[in-house]
């Protein structure tokens, strides 16, 4: 790396897309941002907008075979603006993985051992770690020289106690197969814990604080002082808070009820939960925006998913307030949680005996800046604070990188 190297390019890779930001670390602005879409299939799209020279969007669309072919249509996008992967500029690749384990409680340059390592996770996140793995071996391809870096979703949660961290099941079993809480969203969880503290004129330490992160997966997290004491998705993002469109906490005899009873199979049961359940299950919707205009057009079916959904929430907030015993601050980020006033408001009503209220007009004000939503004076700081897991990806790369 140069002296003058301070550009981070973040790469997020999904089975069939690959989502991509160029920071400069300099001052955290974002020179080009981007997206390819359906890779493997004859519609590949790439949606470029090059942020640094001000310029239109760009979009591109033919067959992309592979992340490979992705990722080097993404390069010639980023030299047509001066800003490709040979400039000595580039400090490094910022790699968004989904599952680290127990073993990656922290950004690890990336060599071969680590790859290994994280193809050893693949059995507990066979739906993230592959795309992550594919994204990972294309860039290094492409710019072996240049450090690489995994951060990992995970990592923020590994400071959980044991006793939060397990199942009640045979243990033997549980560590012969890896199965525990692990939870996600992790670096959302960390950049927005310590936002929130910032908010609060606080440093990380100072300050109890209950995360939602509410998109269209959805998780809530306790942190103490800055490190994460509990959270709601455990093995797999599909335990926890109502999501887009998965069913969150269920019993798991369901399942067992599923197979036995309604003669599903193993893939059918993982999809109905995974794929056809949360809002869009009970509500045929997953977009908070049209199951609001739908209750506002007096919808029962979309009323009883919103008052599942928070119905959960509520639940989430409870728990996580005695695990913390001191609760300082309630933060809502993501898509619901920094846009949806009336899921931010039916979340907190009547917790004014945990201290926790919600002004109604500071509530109606949009705005892109963390601010308060709670009356002033209130005991609990009740806070939008909006994520960027792109910009806490890019600085723990370069931390990292420049250190
Ligand atoms: P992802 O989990 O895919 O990263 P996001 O954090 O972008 O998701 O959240 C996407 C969700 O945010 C959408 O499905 C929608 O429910 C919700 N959302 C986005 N904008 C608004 C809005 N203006 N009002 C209400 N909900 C919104």
């Amino acid at each position: 790396m140069t002296a003058t190297a301070t550009r981070v390019l973040v790469l997020n890779s999904g089975s069939s897309s690959l989502k991509y930001q160029l920071l400069d670390m300099h001052d955290a602005s974002r020179l080009a941002v981007g997206l390819v879409e359906r890779i493997g299939e004859e519609t590949s799209r790439l949606v470029h907008t090059p942020l640094a020279t001000g310029g239109a969007k760009r979009e591109t669309e033919g067959a992309m075979a592979d992340h490979d072919a992705a990722l080097k249509a993404v390069a010639a996008e980023l030299a047509a603006d001066g800003l490709g992967l040979d400039s000595p500029q580039l400090a490094a690749i910022g790699h968004r993985v989904v599952h680290g384990g127990l073993k990656f409680t922290a950004p690890t340059v990336i060599d071969d051992a680590v790859l290994t390592e994280i193809e050893r996770l693949v059995p507990v996140a066979p739906l993230h770690n592959p795309a992550n793995i594919t994204g990972i071996r294309t860039a290094r391809a492409l710019r072996p020289d240049l450090p690489q870096v995994a951060v990992f979703d995970t990592a923020f949660h590994t400071t959980m106690p044991e006793y939060a961290a397990r199942y009640a099941i045979d243990v033997a079993t549980a560590d012969a197969h890896r199965i525990r809480r692990y939870g996600f969203h992790g670096t959302s969880h960390a950049y927005v814990s310590r936002k929130t503290a910032a908010l609060l004129g606080k440093g990380p330490s100072e300050v109890n604080v209950i995360v939602l992160h509410l998109g269209n997966g959805a998780s809530a997290s306790a942190v103490a002082g800055g490190r994460c004491v509990d959270t709601s998705m455990g093995l797999t993002p599909l335990e926890g808070l109502v999501m887009g469109t998965r069913s969150g906490d269920i019993d798991p005899a369901v399942t067992f009820h599923l197979k036995r009873v309604a003669g599903m199979s193993e893939d059918e049961v993982d999809e109905l939960l995974n794929k056809k359940s949360g809002l869009i299950g009970l509500c045929g919707d997953n977009d908070m925006r049209e199951i609001r205009r739908r209750i506002d057009e007096g919808d029962a079916q979309a009323k009883l998913a919103f008052d599942i959904y928070i119905h959960r929430l509520k639940k989430y907030l409870g728990a996580y307030t005695a695990v913390l015993g001191r609760v300082d601050a309630v933060a809502f980020t993501a898509g619901v949680g920094e846009n949806a006033a009336p899921v931010r408001e039916a979340a907190i009503a009547g917790l004014a005996d945990m201290g926790m209220a919600v002004d109604a007009d500071r509530n109606a004000v949009r705005s892109d800046e963390p601010r308060l939503i709670s009356p002033e004076g209130s005991r609990v700081a009740v806070a939008v604070v909006p994520t960027d897991e792109e910009l806490e990806i890019a600085q723990q790369t370069y931390a990292l990188v420049s250190a």
